[in-house]
């Protein structure tokens, strides 16, 4: 267990508290061919497993999420040694009964997103990789499990739908994105997911909703009041996020396992012929194929 890197993703918050939890912290500066990961990694040891956690927005919220280096992210963590990722991410509730302040482990997820790098081979290679079932089932069923003796409520499966933004949905998008079967609504999930997927790496989502998208009619209230009240909303869900993330990790799981399906990804996925890839490219994504 020693030598397995657990990555975890997460909000400027989530790390700071984190920091707080870890022995032998460091923080390192990775680079990449895909340029400059959001922030520095942070590493470090939590009892027997060994961490390393990603700023996603890096340090003082400098991306939106439209310009988050996805693919600089996801290739730091990997080239450290990281072959199991938790993210975590905040998320607007389309359901009644997801109420904010709670967590929800994400199964599945509708992309909307129209202007992200999508894709490690992007002009190198054409790339298919299998995603029906978009998270690791073997990581969530650790993280369910981890949850049950927690206070926090926290919804095993939901569907996040993920649209680009930066503004909030409208209403009439709001109740269509409910239509479609959408739990959540956010902004960061893609292309993480695909990209971690694309290299190979075992990847679960913990949601934290903040507060009822808005679909759901709300008394008038104060601006400031309200953002307040998302403020709060985050920070609790942020301390039960990292309550299951401390009780996932301190748990007796097989997190990183060298036969799970998301570990085997590329096996069948490239149908461009061996020749017609340069070898600077092979050069650069090797990576991703280890
Ligand atoms: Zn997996």
């Amino acid at each position: 267990m020693q030598d397995e890197i657990i990555g975890i993703i997460g909000g400027s918050g989530f790390g700071d508290h984190l920091e707080g939890l870890l022995s032998d912290f460091e923080h390192i500066k990775v680079e990449t061919p895909f340029g400059s990961p959001s922030s520095d990694i942070l590493t470090g040891k939590m009892g027997e497993r060994k961490i390393a956690f990603l700023n996603r927005h890096g340090k003082g919220h400098r991306f939106s999420p439209s310009d988050v280096p996805y693919r600089a992210n996801i290739y730091a963590l990997k080239k450290i040694g990281v072959r199991t990722l938790i993210a975590t991410a905040a998320v607007g509730s389309l359901q009644e009964q997801i109420r904010p302040g709670e967590l929800v482990i994400v199964e599945q997820f509708i992309d909307k997103t129209v202007r992200r790098e999508n894709s490690f081979f992007i002009d190198a290679a054409a790339v298919h990789c299998e995603f029906a079932n978009p998270t690791c089932a073997e990581l969530n069923k650790f993280i369910a499990a981890a949850a049950e003796n927690l206070k926090v409520k926290t919804h095993h499966g939901g569907t996040y739908v993920c649209m680009e933004g930066p503004q909030f949905s409208t209403r009439a998008e709001s109740i269509m994105h409910r239509q479609w079967g959408g739990d959540l609504i956010g902004m960061t999930a893609m292309p993480e997911a695909k990209l971690a997927r694309e290299a190979q790496i075992c990847y679960s989502l913990i949601a934290l909703a903040t507060d009822y998208d808005c679909w759901k009619p709300q008394a008038e209230k104060d601006k400031h009041e309200l953002l307040k009240e998302i403020i709060g909303n985050l920070q609790s869900a942020t301390n039960n996020c990292l309550e299951l993330v401390r009780a996932v990790l301190k748990g007796n799981f097989k997190l990183v396992n060298d036969e799970c399906s998301c570990r085997k990804s590329l096996e069948l996925a490239v149908w461009t012929q061996d020749e017609q890839i340069s070898e600077t490219d092979k050069e650069k994504l090797k990576l991703l194929f280890d």
